[in-house]
């Protein structure tokens, strides 16, 4: 059995792992794997995909080169937070602040690929995670930019004060609300379970004459240390993800994107991209893929805190 395919962030194991954004756990060798499964001739264990996704502390804050994904969509993140941009000719969007520490480095990523960071016109986010959206505020407060958020997230954002700051939230969004700028399209889909209004935004992306479905999946990871079992602060954490999972299979996807570039492999596509050829982005079975990982561990985390609670 080949063990989970390693890409950049996913070789960190060692120094401190910020997990997900709201907790710290120590440097240690004794760090539960978790369960592991076996998908399309790779194995991974939670840990591993967690460590996938987080990278290691440089790898969330370090510049990734800014490049175009396909149409008018690019990347503006760090190694291992993502940021896109949608650039249209009324303004961008931009999607995930990502850190506060960060909107410097996303700044910086917009303004090398010619665009103007004040031309931000509406900020979206794909969950009320820290490494995802704790840089709103600044952004606001630098780009005048509206800020849209799902309802479902919206307590656990106006818990998240950088700076004593608060998070700003223009216009609160419901599964299935379009956000439209300048002749562009974006649905937001509730898909619920890794945060109780993470959102998954689907756009149509034009490029060489062709039309093509761009899915950015918000997450359905299940982060080491999540209870789904007797979970007290979320009793249907369980049907919250499978509906989650099932909105996720509904979609139709030609471009998969994430949250954390590790859910797409960005590193090994960009790598193609230098090459040259067809547009690595451009990856359904890919997609597919990465719904089989995440829903098969969502199964064994469950199943094994189902064994380990007596049920
Ligand atoms: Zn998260």
């Amino acid at each position: 059995m080949r063990t989970m395919r390693l890409f950049g962030c996913a070789a960190i194991a060692a120094a401190v792992v910020t997990l997900c954004a709201f907790a710290q756990q120590a440097p240690n060798v004794n760090i539960d794997p978790g369960p592991q499964i076996n998908v399309d001739g790779y194995s991974y264990t939670q840990q591993q995909l967690f460590q996938r996704n987080i990278g290691g502390p440089n790898e969330q804050t370090t510049q990734f080169p800014p490049h175009k994904i396909i149409g008018n969509l690019y990347y503006v993140g760090t190694a291992s937070l993502a940021s896109f941009v949608l650039v249209t000719p009324q303004g961008n969007i931009l999607i995930d602040s990502t850190y506060e520490r960060n909107v410097p480095v996303i700044q910086k990523s917009v303004e090398q690929l010619g665009f103007k960071f004040s031309d931000t016109k509406i900020l979206l986010g794909s969950h009320a995670h820290a490494d995802h959206m704790e840089g709103d505020a600044l952004v606001k407060q630098l780009t005048g930019a509206q800020v849209m958020a799902m309802a479902e997230d919206v307590p656990a954002l106006e818990a998240m004060k950088p700076g004593g700051k608060t998070h700003p939230i223009d216009r609160v969004l419901h599964d299935g609300d379009e956000v439209k700028l300048g002749g562009m399209t974006l649905v937001a889909h509730l898909t619920p379970g890794h945060t109780r209004g993470c959102t998954t935004w689907t756009m149509k992306v034009q490029d060489g004459g062709k039309s093509y479905n761009v899915v950015i999946i918000g997450s359905m990871g299940v982060n080491p240390g999540v209870k789904l079992v007797n979970n007290p602060d979320v009793p249907g954490i369980v049907d919250e993800f499978t509906r989650g999972f099932k909105t996720m299979r509904s979609l139709p996807c030609d471009v998969p994107l994430g949250s954390h570039p590790g859910m797409y492999h960005m590193q090994e596509k960009y790598a193609k991209l230098k090459q040259g050829g067809a547009n690595p982005f451009i990856d359904p079975a890919g997609y597919k893929i990465e719904m089989d990982i995440d829903e098969a561990m969502f199964h064994a985390v469950l199943a094994q805190q189902k064994q380990q609670n007596g049920q």
